[in-house]
């Protein structure tokens, strides 16, 4: 088969679910410009144009398919509040008249980008989809996440599609996976790893020594950096991941990407530019190449800088499709007090030693 790249985009991403704030708050930075400014940058480069890329649309998801995921209740109280019109759902999470509509959308957008892949339609697929939905837990929003897309697409192609094989989940979003982390903690078939920023004084979740439980016990691996981290040093997990995919063996990989470990990110402290990207995409590919046919499925998480999120997810798109990377003058920043190698050693060490039980690395 000729490579294909799916890439999920649907026009409703661009203009619904408007945050009800004027100024740039926390919770305003979750808004239709993440999107509009994506797909204006992959036209721009007539990324559509291109043989090897093909669009996805997302499927429509019934109530049933969320309730694989989410209890009645919660999907009932999304959809009432959204009826309403306004609301807040979570100390964070905003709802307007669309939000029902939009959030099953992003289900529905990460089920397509997981079947097209594990049906060979396309050899990989990004799924362009918000609201995110990496936090999101059965009976609660969190973090500015409704649904949780990955998990109840998950959900969705193991209960209705009788598709059963192994799944890893790569997180890069600049915050904890635990909604995505809390619902496969105890699954021995769905592998969690998370590279995530993590406060060593303050505590958070996410710790090194949440590997999962019962039969999942081993599946649940947390790579914590410390804020600051830069392009020189975020790859430092490959070194654990690489041999837990050779071992584990998925069939299916799905990278939650978000792209708030951006240097110019309003919300994450870390310093990447879109070169890290570039490298974890080439990584990622390489290693499904080897473990899995090369099935992997990005879906888009968190990323609030307006500048930096078309110019990463461009940089994955890229790397897809073996093009070179190409540098923005930009990003060519000297970060003052860099961090060091020796910053890593002891996370890369006390995490290896506690995985030894369950992995040969
Ligand atoms: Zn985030």
């Amino acid at each position: 088969m000729k490579q294909k790249i799916g890439i999920l985009i649907d026009y409703d991403f661009t203009n619904k679910h408007v945050p009800p704030y004027p100024h740039p708050v926390f919770f305003s930075y979750e808004n239709p410009k993440r999107m509009q400014t994506i797909i204006q940058y992959l036209e721009g480069m007539k990324l559509f144009e291109n043989e090897k890329i093909h669009k996805l649309i997302p499927r429509v998801v019934t109530k049933s398919i969320l309730q694989l995921a989410h209890s009645q209740y919660y999907i009932e109280a999304v959809e009432r509040l959204s009826k309403f019109g306004s609301g807040m759902l979570s100390e964070e999470t905003y709802i307007t008249h669309d939000t029902f509509l939009l959030a099953k959308k992003a289900v529905g957008g990460v089920i397509a980008c997981l079947e097209s892949v594990i049906n060979h339609k396309s050899n990989q697929a990004f799924a362009l989809v918000r609201p995110p939905g990496h936090h999101a837990l059965r009976e609660q929003s969190s973090g500015l996440c409704i649904f949780n897309n990955i998990a109840n697409a998950i959900h969705y192609l193991r209960k209705r599609k009788n598709y059963n094989k192994k799944i890893v989940i790569i997180d890069i979003d600049d915050h904890y996976g635990d909604g995505i982390a809390r619902f496969f903690y105890e699954d021995p078939n769905v592998l969690y790893f998370s590279v995530h920023e993590f406060d060593f004084v303050e505590g958070d979740m996410g710790f090194i020594t949440e590997l999962g439980a019962k039969k999942g016990k081993g599946t649940n691996i947390n790579f914590p950096i410390p804020m600051n981290t830069t392009d020189a040093h975020f790859m430092e997990f490959t070194e654990i991941l690489t041999p837990i995919l050779a071992q584990f063996h998925p069939d299916l990989i799905i990278v939650a990407a978000g792209f708030d470990m951006y240097f110019a990110d309003p919300i994450g402290n870390c310093l990447l530019t879109s070169k890290s990207y570039y490298e974890f995409a080439k990584y990622i590919l390489a290693r499904a190449r080897q473990v899995c046919d090369g099935k992997v499925a990005f879906v888009l998480e968190g990323g609030y800088s307006l500048i930096g999120l078309p110019i990463c997810v461009s940089a994955i798109i890229r790397a897809l499709l073996g093009e070179p990377f190409i540098p923005q003058p930009f990003e060519q920043v000297e970060f003052s007090a860099p961090l060091e190698k020796t910053d890593f050693l002891t996370i890369k060490d006390s995490l290896k030693e506690l995985l030894q039980s369950f992995w040969n690395i």
